[in-house]
């Protein structure tokens, strides 16, 4: 099950209905030949500060809460002790229905203004007001980390689960973000060593505990309550959180 997380990523396959519908996706591998690696975001060895910039299609920008959970994630969970920023970069319509992934590659070609630099590693996250073309029938992938630094939105998709005007928006925008982050983070055996064994058997790259946020079905324990009560997500369990802490994450 060892393979090379230079090479490969994991597909976030999502979602479900408000509380109630589940739908559930095979996950595909993603090629990539990006030069960073996991380590890069969780340690302060090479790189003490981390940039994100969040770049986003001007009908689908992500919600306010989205992005104050995300910077207190990371905060939370890397070695920056330099900082966590995040900037919002407005993008032009694509003007597509869907989008495949050699296309967001190269719109982050195009459009990605963050460089990493000297102590500061930068990391592209976009939300698209399109959907990515290589859905299977009858479902919707909500996200992709695509590379060592790379995470793709799919905005659009996750309209037809929560409208951008509805509270638990920031809910689902973050519980995407957190799971691909923590591919990105390397946990399960995709590239952060796990200090005891707990990768899924059927599902690489994801963890065997229904109740983890890196479980593959990570989404039956979301908790949507638009109208009373408050948002449920999963969180790292404590096999994650002894593998990012033991690979210099916190
Ligand atoms: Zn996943
Ligand atoms: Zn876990």
């Amino acid at each position: 099950m060892n393979r090379n997380w230079l090479k490969s990523f994991t597909i976030l396959a999502l979602l479900t209905v408000g509380c109630k519908e589940e739908k559930v996706t095979p996950e595909t591998i993603v090629e990539t030949v990006d030069p960073y690696k996991p380590l890069d975001l969780l340690t302060s060895s090479t790189y003490t500060k981390l940039s994100v910039e969040i770049a986003y299609s001007e009908t689908n920008p992500p919600a306010t809460l989205t992005v104050d959970n995300i910077t207190q994630f990371l905060k939370d969970r890397l070695n920056k002790p330099d900082g966590v920023t995040v900037t919002l970069h407005k993008l032009p319509p694509t003007d597509s229905a869907t989008m495949k992934l050699s296309g967001v590659r190269r719109l982050e070609e195009l459009q990605r203004e963050g460089a990493t630099s000297a102590n500061t590693l930068a990391v592209w996250i976009v939300f698209l007001d399109t959907e990515y073309a290589g859905n299977p029938e009858n479902d919707r992938l909500m996200g992709i980390a695509y590379g060592a630094t790379s995470m793709v939105v799919f905005a659009k998709s996750i309209d037809f689960y929560v409208k951008a005007d509805m509270p638990a928006r920031s809910t689902l925008e973050t519980f995407v973000l957190k799971h691909e982050f923590g591919h990105m983070f390397g946990l399960v055996n995709n590239g952060t060593s796990m200090v005891t064994n707990h990768l899924s058997e059927d599902h690489e790259n994801h963890c065997s505990n229904p109740e983890c946020l890196m479980y593959f079905k990570a989404e039956d324990n979301i908790k949507l309550n638009d109208l009373v009560g408050e948002d449920v997500l999963p969180v790292f369990d404590e096999d994650c959180l002894a593998d990012l802490k033991a690979a210099g994450g916190k």
